[in-house]
């Protein structure tokens, strides 16, 4: 709960104005060199910055006729509608994909992907564990297992040599996560899903636009899954979809999220031959991400350039590690921007200090997920009595004693993120983030 509450203000935090930008005197005036050799702001002294961050979402007159029609109309529900279509129509084009189904959320899309490829109680899904929790909630509703294999902690993604050793004959589905927008190294993934015969999803519930090899994040495997959350950067408050490029698997997907009837290609026997559930877009969601999406390129590309830049200057500083590429990443996308702190490199000052430290500099910066591999819900999950009849007490036993992740723990104890509504101001924004650190490192003795 203390994690929750700690991002939701963090997310808070980033959307609106940091708590620094209270202070009276401006920063901005000051010159560099001094910005940087000051008194800490966590000590009294003035702050980098206390200019406000890009809000976020961030939206346009225009789109507020489109929103009243739908209201006018009365047909508010995609039944009836057309922008629901619409959007899975331009979404699908945007991807390059041959088929989308608009869901009412990222964890909708995912128990609906998870679903139709097969996945039963009893089989067990390979999950990237250096993830937003949903990713492992949507395994536990199917009451499947959700097996961790470790995450690489340079690239913050699964690492794809620790994914065979977790396969047990109950093994259905691989279920990679392009995490923070950092594509996922899928070529061996998919090797591995091949030769096993396995299915697989890709959450890229924060990867929209992201490439690997220049194919889109989620057209790789066999269907792939976005989250159109407020927080998102195709945001319309909930949503979320599911992409493939076989028609009959997406309109499978489009049966079950639409309490089992029939849709194109599939036509099951009867108007009841099939399990279902309401997983449907409204037509206002539609109308809110077909505007969003035209802004989504340019957001994207600014994002990309400032995280570049934003390397750049960390990387000079000690014990500062930015995240690194998969090698076959071609484009990644920053939900997040992340690096590792290594407190070795600043006199052993904890993370949580060099947090707060950047935080009174007027950066809002997150610790991002903690080792959750380990956290109640798993156990409470599998101390159950459905766990208990569906899986035997010697898999449950090896379970935990395989559940160890030493390089997924390494990285829960050095990450720092910002959000991705930071990388929407300019280079001298980056300037700030950069000399803010620096400043800490320069400081970093009277921390202790
Ligand atoms: C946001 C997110 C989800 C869930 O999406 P919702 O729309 O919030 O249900 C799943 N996985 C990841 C990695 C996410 O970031």
């Amino acid at each position: 709960m203390k994690q929750l509450l700690s991002r939701r203000r963090f997310l808070a935090a980033g959307a609106a104005v940091s708590a620094a930008a209270l202070s009276p005197v401006p920063a901005a005036g000051l010159p560099r060199s001094g910005r940087r050799a000051g008194k800490l702001a966590l000590l009294g002294g003035q702050p980098v910055r206390t200019k406000k961050w890009s809000p976020w979402p961030i939206w346009d007159r225009s789109a507020e006729p489109d929103i009243l029609a739908v209201l006018r109309s009365g047909v508010w529900f995609r039944g009836q509608g057309v922008r629901v279509p619409e959007f899975e129509k331009r979404y699908a084009e945007l991807l390059g994909a041959k088929k989308c189904l608009a869901t009412s959320s990222g964890t909708a899309a995912l128990i609906t992907a998870l679903h139709v490829l097969g996945v039963e109680a009893g089989d067990e899904v390979i999950v990237s564990p250096y993830t937003f929790i949903a990713t492992y909630n949507v395994v536990l509703m199917l009451k499947a297992l959700p097996v961790f294999a470790d995450t690489d902690q340079e690239t913050f993604t699964i690492n794809p040599q620790k994914i065979e050793e977790r396969i047990t004959e109950r093994t259905r589905a691989l279920l990679p996560v392009h995490i923070l927008g950092l594509p996922v190294e899928m070529d061996p993934v998919m090797e591995i899903a091949r030769k096993h015969r396995l299915l697989v999803v890709e959450d890229a519930c924060q990867a929209w636009l992201a490439e690997y090899k220049n194919k889109k994040c989620g057209l790789i495997g066999d269907l792939g899954c976005f989250s159109f959350q407020n927080s998102k950067h195709l945001p319309a408050g909930e949503g979320g979809a599911v992409v493939g490029n076989d028609s009959l698997v997406v309109d499978r997907c489009h049966s079950f999220h639409n309490c089992g009837r029939a849709f194109g290609s599939f036509q099951p026997a009867g108007p009841n031959a099939v399990r279902g559930v309401n997983f449907r877009m409204q037509e206002f969601q539609a109308v809110i991400l077909m505007s969003q999406m035209q802004r989504l390129e340019n957001d994207t590309r600014q994002r990309e350039d400032n995280a570049r830049y934003l390397s750049s200057r960390l990387q000079q500083i000690p014990g500062i590690i930015p995240y690194k590429l998969n090698p076959g990443a071609t484009r990644a996308i920053f939900h997040l921007y992340p690096f590792r702190y290594k407190k070795e490199l600043f006199d052993g000052v904890p993370r949580a200090k060099f947090l707060s430290a950047l935080e009174a500099e007027g950066i809002p910066c997150s610790s991002g997920y903690a080792s959750q591999h380990r956290d109640g819900l798993i156990q409470e999950a599998l101390n159950s009595e459905s766990y208990k009849r569906l899986f035997s007490a010697e898999r449950l036993k090896r379970y935990w004693e395989e559940n160890v992740l030493p390089e997924t723990d390494q990285l829960c104890s050095e990450a720092v993120w910002f959000t991705q509504n930071m990388l929407l101001g300019s280079r001298r924004d980056m300037d700030d983030i950069a000399d803010a650190v620096q400043k800490i490192y320069e400081n970093r003795d009277k921390l202790i």
